[in-house]
């Protein structure tokens, strides 16, 4: 996708990646009013997220109650760390549970309607939300968000690579070096998102913590090298579960 505009040297946040997790975050940070960039290192859009295939788990939700499921917050948690062997962060998985069902109404606001329901492993309910008109999940919800992101006014860039994050004197990170067709820039901002995903295209970092499955094939898309993980990493983030893939 050829940028028609320019990068600017500082911006309120940066986000990393433009899977569901970049385009959700810079449709967010617009609602706040502030002035966002996102800056994807691949030539197209959408990251793993793109490849999504069956649905978004959500419990609670209008959708749910339309087609006369009855279903709580309470089993969608107790299922979740059930699947997860109880190794589960137990406060991410209750915040992910309890703003499950109105993810799904505020993706409706921007006219991604996941109005078909449909049962994923573990799950004792339907819960997995896809779009009435049985596209394929993830690319249904990449195109939407990145012409939502667009009409919003987020500056966003492919062919941008982070590769590193900077910090001002107390260790606050305040922006990042980006490489580009056009060379090496440093961009500043308040904040920095990381969104660029995991590590399944990288037999490097599988071969460190789980070299057990460093022949398998991925379906996960080339760019999944970790290198968020990385990136925080090099500037003393704690890693935690890394075998966990
Ligand atoms: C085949 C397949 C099917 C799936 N089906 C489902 C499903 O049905 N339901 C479900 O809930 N989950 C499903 N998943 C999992 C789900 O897709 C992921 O958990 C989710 O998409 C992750 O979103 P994300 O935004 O965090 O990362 P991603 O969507 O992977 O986005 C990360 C982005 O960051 C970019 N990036 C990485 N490093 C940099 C860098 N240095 N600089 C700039 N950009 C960078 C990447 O290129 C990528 O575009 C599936 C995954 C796969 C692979």
């Amino acid at each position: 996708m050829p940028n028609n505009k320019e990068l600017k040297n500082k911006y309120d946040a940066i986000i990393v990646g433009s899977g569901g997790t970049g385009l959700t975050a810079a449709l967010q940070a617009r609602e706040l009013g502030l002035n966002v960039v996102i800056l994807e290192k691949n030539g197209k859009i959408g990251g793993n997220t793109s490849r999504a295939s069956s649905g978004m788990n959500a419990s609670e939700s209008l959708v749910q109650l339309d087609e006369g499921i009855i279903d709580n917050n309470r089993d969608f948690y107790e299922e979740t760390l059930k699947g997860g062997g109880l190794l589960n962060d137990r406060a991410m998985l209750k915040y992910f549970v309890n703003h499950s069902a109105i993810a799904i109404s505020w993706l409706m606001k921007y006219g991604v309607r996941l109005t078909d329901l449909t049962i994923t492993g573990g799950m004792s309910v339907k819960r997995a939300h896809r779009p009435g008109s049985m596209e394929p999940v993830g690319f249904y919800l990449t195109s939407r968000l990145t012409n939502q992101v667009k009409k919003a006014g987020v500056d966003i860039f492919t062919g941008a690579k982070v590769t590193k994050l900077l910090q001002d004197k107390n260790g606050n990170v305040n922006g990042v070096e980006v490489e580009t067709d056009k060379g090496v820039k440093t961009i500043k901002a308040k904040a920095v998102l990381l969104a660029t995903g995991g590590f399944g295209a990288s037999k490097e970092i599988i071969k460190k913590y789980r070299p057990d499955l460093v022949d398998y094939k991925t379906t996960n898309q080339p760019g999944a090298t970790g290198d968020g993980i990385k990136l925080a990493k090099e500037i003393g983030a704690q890693l935690m579960q890394m075998n966990f893939i």
